[in-house]
């Protein structure tokens, strides 16, 4: 098992107001699948998601990465954790606005030492001949792309994306949920997407469904269809 998530708990807050938010999940996530996270608004996907990625510490439980205990780590070796296994994605972008598209995706170049081709890179995502550009010179997918190869230039194991197509129209999130579709292909990352959008759902392996802190749904997704064929993006 790639990704092994035991009983965890993390609540918010002090002086005896805590509110519990994430209420004892227990998960697990193979290598080279893409898994779904669905749920209602405020119902804890990005607290799971941020959990795993190491960039909140856990109250309560165990979250193995490829055998890796994340309970108990500190910042340093969270940091560590994070250099050396994770690539992230968010709604928004968060693109360097003075750097081009190509010194965007390089200055994460150096963070690893097994990283991938950029020059093949910008191809698969199709933004070779923009890589001279800066992100106010790209629309909304095409810096998402750019977002993208940064997450994947050091070619991470884990690939966590939250609301990736939140912020695109219904063509351009295609677009978006195809080329991960084709990284989880080319490079077997396992990806872990958080969506509201009860359509993405359809191009998991595997969907897990959270609701008030706790999995309310957890399986496999033996109907699952190509990301191109995805309706009501
Ligand atoms: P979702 O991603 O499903 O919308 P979140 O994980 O963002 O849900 O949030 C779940 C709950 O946790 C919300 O009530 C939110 O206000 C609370 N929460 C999330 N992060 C923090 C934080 N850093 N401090 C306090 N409360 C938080």
């Amino acid at each position: 098992m790639y990704l092994e998530i035991k009983n965890i708990k993390k609540s918010y807050g002090e002086n005896g107001s805590y509110i519990e938010v994430i209420k004892g999940i227990s998960a697990s996530i193979e290598k080279g699948q893409i898994c779904a996270i669905l749920g209602p608004s405020g119902s804890g996907k990005s607290t799971f998601l941020n959990l795993i990625g190491g960039l909140d510490e856990l109250d309560f439980g165990s979250i193995k990465v490829d055998n890796k205990e994340l309970f108990g780590l500190n910042q340093n070796e969270l940091s560590e954790y994070r250099r050396e296994n994770l690539g992230f994605v968010f709604q928004f972008y968060n693109l360097v606005p003075n750097l081009t598209v190509r010194e965007n995706i390089e200055v994460c170049r150096y963070l690893s030492q097994n990283p991938l081709d950029i020059n093949e890179l910008l191809n698969t995502i199709d933004l070779k001949e923009h890589e001279n550009k800066f992100p106010s010179q790209l629309s909304g997918g095409q810096q998402q792309r750019c977002a993208i190869a940064r997450a994947l230039i050091k070619n991470p194991k884990l690939l966590l994306c939250d609301e990736p197509t939140g912020a695109l129209d219904s063509k351009t999130s295609k677009d978006i949920l195809i080329l991960i579709e084709e990284i989880n292909k080319k490079f077997n990352t396992t990806i872990l997407m958080v969506t509201h959008n009860g359509s993405i759902k359809n191009m998991a392996h595997k969907i897990i469904q959270i609701k008030d802190g706790k999995i309310t749904k957890d399986y496999i997704n033996k109907n699952r269809i190509e990301a191109k064929y995805l309706e009501d993006l």
